[in-house]
């Protein structure tokens, strides 16, 4: 286990007060890089209740809280960090509540360092509050002590509402709607919840048990969910207006791969990293053969991508026993969108980043099994429409690197099933479903959020979309039906 001590110190003043010695937020505790290699167990332990106890203090209550703004979901920060500090656990458990079914796995996935911790003023002046970590702690508590703090729900208005999928921005919309008074069913076509928190975030970050309590907290609200049903191929939302849904909130994210086009892509050992998680996570391949899912991986593992998408695979792939493992990213460090803290961990596991280096070709034997890769170097040129420096080759700098395995982890794209399915949708030429401001679509009782509307985002980026969908839904709602009745 890694180090369990805090990194602040209180000294007391002439005066006998206790301050705070430095503007040090505290190290969540770890498992050894050397260890948790070998286990598909959380890397990050949390932090302990003294830590807790520091940490809050260092909080300065902002009379105009720059973290509320920070958070796509406003979280009262300020407020449940105070509750914490008086040891009021519960009560700050209800204030996130109140605003994120969700604090489990914002507390582990979100990439808080680029939201609330990024706005939070001791960000200029030191180290920002550790909120996520703070969040995650009082979730914990939760588990821990068996207890289930769950918001009220308004009187019921006896009004039928569908959300499709059970991603983040479907939970957080049904979450909304259920505490608004709607009688809520999620329809989803895998066979648990979560969307990518189940099928693509790997155990060792985000641990199943976690994902399932949350989703529990939403039947708590009397939310129904609807397992194995596609929607545009099970069922259609014809059919599902027949059946009395009112509204309907699409939020089936954006899971299709995206290939990259090069020569060798059909060779054993080529796999997208969807399936490769997806066989590990959600059909747990990382058991085998305690599940009969079995997953191939060779002794070099070369991973292409800088997301966290590409991180997830590169550990994974490490856990389930590579030799070694290299990703090869075309931008340079700089530009790397995977949370900082995935790369520092990446990083302390001994996966190889190879920066500015892009793939060629795929090289097979005579069997078509994969062995070599053909790279080109490259450099930074002018940015591009991303705000990035676009990544340009460099001539003649071809090398080869030996791998067995490449798994391609470049991002992902629209899956047009649902929308092929209601042609009088708009769409963009992507295929991601458009809305107005308040994520309604050109159907008036159909809206959309997360990342089949914005592309590849985050958790809480679809969890703010889903749960601001909803505030529209309920006004549709109240004016097409509820004031009419009255
Ligand atoms: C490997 C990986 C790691 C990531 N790591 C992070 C991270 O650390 N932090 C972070 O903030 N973000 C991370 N992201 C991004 C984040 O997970 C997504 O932005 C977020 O999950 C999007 O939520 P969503 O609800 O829009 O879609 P999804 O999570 O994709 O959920 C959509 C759901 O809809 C279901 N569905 C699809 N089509 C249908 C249909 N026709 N009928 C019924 N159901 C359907 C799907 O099965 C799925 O359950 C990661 C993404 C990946 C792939």
């Amino acid at each position: 286990m890694g180090n369990q001590r805090s990194s602040i110190d209180i000294v007391k003043n002439n005066k006998g007060k206790k301050r705070l010695k430095n503007k040090k937020r505290p190290k969540m505790i770890e498992q050894d890089p050397s260890e948790r290699i070998k286990n598909f167990a959380e890397v990050s332990l949390g932090l302990t209740e003294e830590m807790v106890e520091l940490e809050t203090q260092r909080c300065l209550q902002c009379e105009n809280p720059l973290c509320v703004a920070g958070c796509p979901v406003n979280i009262k920060i300020p407020q449940f960090i105070k509750l914490l500090k008086e040891k009021k656990y519960k009560k700050a458990l209800y204030k996130i509540k109140t605003d994120n079914l969700l604090p489990a796995i914002c507390g582990r996935v979100c990439p808080q360092e680029t939201q609330c911790e990024e706005a939070c003023v001791l960000n200029k002046l030191g180290e920002p509050i550790a909120i996520g970590q703070l969040e995650r702690f009082i979730a914990d508590w939760e588990r821990k002590n068996n207890l289930k703090e769950c918001p009220e729900c308004a009187v019921p208005k006896g009004i039928k509402v569908a959300v499709i999928g059970a991603g983040p921005a479907g939970l957080a919309c049904a979450g909304e709607l259920a505490m608004s008074g709607y009688d809520v069913t999620i329809f989803e076509a895998f066979h648990i919840g979560g969307g990518v928190l189940s099928y693509g975030i790997p155990q060792f970050r985000l641990p199943k048990e976690i994902i399932k309590s949350e989703i529990e907290t939403l039947e708590m609200l009397n939310v129904k969910l609807e397992y194995n049903i596609i929607i545009g191929k099970t069922l259609t939302i014809e059919d599902l207006k027949e059946i009395g849904f009112k509204a309907f909130f699409i939020g089936v994210g954006a899971g299709l791969p995206i290939f990259l086009r090069v020569p060798g892509l059909n060779l054993n050992g080529v796999l997208t990293a969807n399936e490769f998680l997806t066989r590990s996570n959600l059909m747990k391949a990382f058991k085998f053969p305690d599940y009969d899912t079995p997953i191939k991986i060779g002794k070099i593992v070369t991973v292409i991508g800088g997301g966290n998408v590409a991180l997830d695979s590169a550990r994974t792939a490490l856990r389930l026993g590579a030799e070694k493992v290299i990703v090869v990213y075309r931008r340079s460090e700089a530009e790397m969108p995977a949370r900082r803290e995935e790369y520092h961990h990446a990083l302390e596991e001994g996966i190889i980043f190879q920066f500015l280096t892009n793939p060629v070709k795929f090289i097979g034997d005579e069997n078509d099994d994969l062995k070599q890769m053909e790279v080109i170097k490259m450099e930074l040129g002018e940015h591009d429409e991303s705000g990035r420096r676009r990544p340009i080759p460099i001539e003649s700098s071809e090398y080869l690197i030996d791998t067995d395995t490449i798994i391609i982890g470049i991002g992902t794209k629209a899956n047009p099933i649902i929308t092929k399915s209601i042609p009088e949708l708009k769409i963009s030429k992507r295929g991601y479903i458009k809305t107005d401001e308040n994520f309604q679509t050109n159907i008036e009782e159909i809206f959309a959020g997360g990342d089949i509307v914005t592309g590849a985002a985050t958790v809480i980026s679809a969890m703010g979309a889903g749960k601001r969908a909803a505030h529209g839904i309920d006004k549709f709602l109240q004016e097409k039906y509820i004031n009419k009745k009255e």
